[in-house]
C-alpha cells in the first residue's frame, strides 16, 4: 500500500515486512541474520530535483552482488525499481538518499545453515546525507590515511557492497584523533584503496588516478571515469586505474572523493599537508560542475513517477 506524503514520513519511508512505512516505524526482525552476522548486500541510489540518478547501474551492482552472495527474492527487478519509487513517493523527498538491502533472513529455529533462510528485501529512503558538508565541499576535506588496514578482499569481496564497516568505523576515529575530517584505509601492500563510504582519485603528473582494486566500483567513481574520458583530450589527463601509493597521493596537484553521498568532493589536505594549492582544483571543480549537470539528463536519470 501506498499512502499519500504526510508529516510522519517526513523523516523518511521504507518498505519493509510488505508495506510502507514512516522510517521512524521500521524495524527488523532481531534474528534476521543481516543484522547477526552482517550477511547482507545492499546498495544506495539518490534522487536529486526529483529524479533517481543512474538507477539500473545500482540495480545492476545490487544483482550482482546478491548472486555473489547467493541470495536471490521473490520480487523482480521492475518490482524492486516500483518500491523504491514508492518509498520516494511516500516520503514527499526531492533530494534523496534511498538505499535498497537484501538480508539473508533468519534461520531454522536451531539451524545455523544459511541455506534455509528466507531472504529478505527492505528499501527506505531518507533526506539526502552528504560525505562532506557545503563548508568542507567549498575549502576541501582533510584527510588522514589511517593505519587501520582495509578488510583484504581475499576475505570479504569489496565489490559485492556491504556492511563489514568496522575496519572503516576504526578509520574514521582514527582521522578525528589526527584532527581530520575523514579517513582513508590502505591494503596490506601499503596503497591506499577507499573510504568510509567513498572512492579517491588523485592527479599525478598528467594522469587521473583511481585504485583499480581492493575497492568497491562505485557509481559515482564510474562517472567520474566516463567525465574523466569525455574531458581526456581537453584537460590533457589521461585516466588510470591502478595502484596508488601514500607517496603519490601526498605529491598530488588534486585530490578528490567520490561517493553517491555527495557526488565529487575535494580533498585539500592529507595528514596535515596541503594538496596542490591548498584549495579545490581546477579537474575536481570541472568534473563536480559535470556530474551535476548530468542529473538533468534522461539517459542517466529517471523521474519519480
Ligand atoms: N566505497 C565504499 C566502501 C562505499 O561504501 C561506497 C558507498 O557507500 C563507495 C565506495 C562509493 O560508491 P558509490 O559511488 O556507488 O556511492
Amino acid at each position: 500500500m501506498v499512502r499519500e506524503p504526510s508529516d510522519s514520513f517526513a523523516a523518511g519511508a521504507a518498505y519493509i515486512g510488505g508495506s510502507i512505512v514512516p522510517i521512524g516505524q521500521a524495524a527488523i526482525p532481531i534474528l534476521d541474520l543481516g543484522f547477526l552476522h552482517s550477511d547482507a548486500t545492499y546498495d544506495v541510489v539518490h534522487v536529486w530535483n526529483g529524479r533517481f540518478f543512474r538507477l539500473d547501474d545500482h540495480l545492476d551492482r545490487f544483482e550482482r552482488g546478491m548472486t555473489k552472495l547467493r541470495m536471490s527474492l521473490p520480487i523482480d527487478r521492475e518490482r524492486i525499481r516500483e518500491l523504491l519509487h514508492d518509498c520516494v513517493r511516500a516520503s514527499g523527498l526531492d533530494n534523496a538518499y534511498v538505499e535498497l538491502i537484501c538480508t539473508r533472513g533468519m534461520a531454522a529455529p536451531g539451524s545455523r545453515d544459511p541455506r534455509d533462510c528466507v531472504n529478505q528485501f527492505y528499501a527506505f529512503a531518507v533526506p539526502f546525507a552528504w560525505v562532506a558538508n557545503a563548508e568542507q565541499r567549498e575549502r576541501g576535506l582533510s584527510l588522514h590515511v589511517s593505519s587501520v588496514q582495509r578488510i583484504a578482499q581475499e576475505s570479504v569481496d569489496p565489490t559485492v557492497k556491504n556492511y563489514h564497516w568496522l575496519d572503516l568505523v576504526q578509520g574514521l576515529y582514527d582521522a578525528f584523533d589526527h584532527g581530520a575530517e575523514t579517513a582513508l584505509l590502505s591494503d596490506a601492500a601499503g596503497n591506499v584503496v577507499e573510504g568510509p563510504g567513498f572512492n579517491v582519485f588523485a592527479v599525478i603528473a598528467g594522469a587521473l588516478v583511481t585504485p583499480k582494486v581492493g575497492v568497491l566500483q562505485g557509481i559515482t567513481r564510474r562517472t567520474a571515469l566516463e567525465i574523466g574520458a569525455e574531458f581526456e583530450s581537453d584537460l590533457g589527463l589521461r585516466v588510470e586505474e591502478r595502484a596508488l601509493s601514500y607517496e603519490e597521493l601526498l605529491g598530488a596537484s588534486e585530490v578528490f572523493v567520490t561517493s553517491t553521498a555527495g557526488g565529487i568532493m575535494p580533498v585539500t589536505l592529507v595528514d596535515g599537508r596541503a594538496i596542490g594549492a591548498g584549495i579545490p582544483g581546477p579537474v575536481t571543480q570541472k568534473f563536480t560542475a559535470r556530474y551535476w549537470k548530468m542529473h538533468e539528463d534522461i539517459r542517466y536519470s529517471e523521474a519519480i513517477r
